[in-house]
C-alpha cells in the first residue's frame, strides 16, 4: 500500500488509525528511510495515540526506549528501536534485546538493516520518503499474516 502523507498531520493520522487496531498491540513494525524521513515522528504519534503519556524520549544513544501503558486493557507494552549506532552483535545479547523480541507487546524499530539477521522478519515494513516539496510518500508492506491484517485494516 502506497501513502501520500501531505505534512506531520497526516503522519498523526495514520498513526491514530493504526493504533485503533487490535494487532497493532501485538506487531514487530520496521521503519525504514534515511535521516529525516519522518520515523521518529511517526513512532511518537503512534505511542502518543496507543496512549504514551509525558515525553517520548528517542533511543537513539540507548538502542531501546520501553514504554508502557498500564491504563490499557491488558496493559500494553512497547518497545522502541533504533539500530542506528548498533554496530556490535553482542549488544543484542547483552541488551536482552532478544528477550524483549519474544515478550508480547509492540515493537517499533528504526534502521532495522543495521541490526542484519538478529531481527525476527517484521509483520510490517513501512518506508518512508521525502518529497522535494517537504511531503512524504509512505510504502506499507505486510510480511506475515498479522501484517496482512494490519494491512486490511488500514486500507482506506
Ligand atoms: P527520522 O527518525 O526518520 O530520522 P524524524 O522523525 O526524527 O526522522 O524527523 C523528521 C522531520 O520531518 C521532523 O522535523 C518532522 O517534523 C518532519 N516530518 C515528519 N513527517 C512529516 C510529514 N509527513 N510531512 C512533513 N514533515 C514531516
Ligand atoms: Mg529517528
Amino acid at each position: 500500500m502506497t501513502l501520500h502523507w501531505p505534512d506531520e498531520a497526516a503522519t498523526a493520522a495514520f498513526a491514530a488509525r493504526l493504533a485503533q487496531l487490535p494487532g497493532t498491540a501485538a506487531a514487530f513494525i520496521a521503519l525504514h528511510g534515511d535521516l529525516g524521513a519522518g520515523k521518529t515522528t511517526l513512532v511518537r504519534h503512534l505511542l502518543r495515540a496507543l496512549g504514551v503519556q509525558g515525553r517520548i524520549k528517542s533511543p537513539t544513544y540507548a538502542v531501546v526506549e520501553p514504554h508502557r501503558v498500564d491504563a490499557r486493557e491488558p496493559a500494553l507494552d512497547a518497545w522502541h528501536f533504533d539500530f542506528y549506532r548498533f554496530d556490535d552483535p553482542r549488544e543484542w545479547e547483552d541488551a536482552g534485546l532478544r528477550d524483549l523480541f519474544a515478550s508480547p507487546g509492540l515493537k517499533l524499530a528504526e534502521w532495522p538493516a543495521k541490526a542484519g539477521a538478529l531481527l525476527p522478519v517484521p509483520d510490517l515494513d513501512i518506508a518512508i520518503a521525502p518529497r522535494d516539496d517537504d511531503s512524504r510518500d509512505a510504502t506499507v508492506t505486510a510480511r506475515s499474516a498479522l501484517g496482512r491484517t494490519l494491512l486490511q485494516g488500514l486500507a482506506p
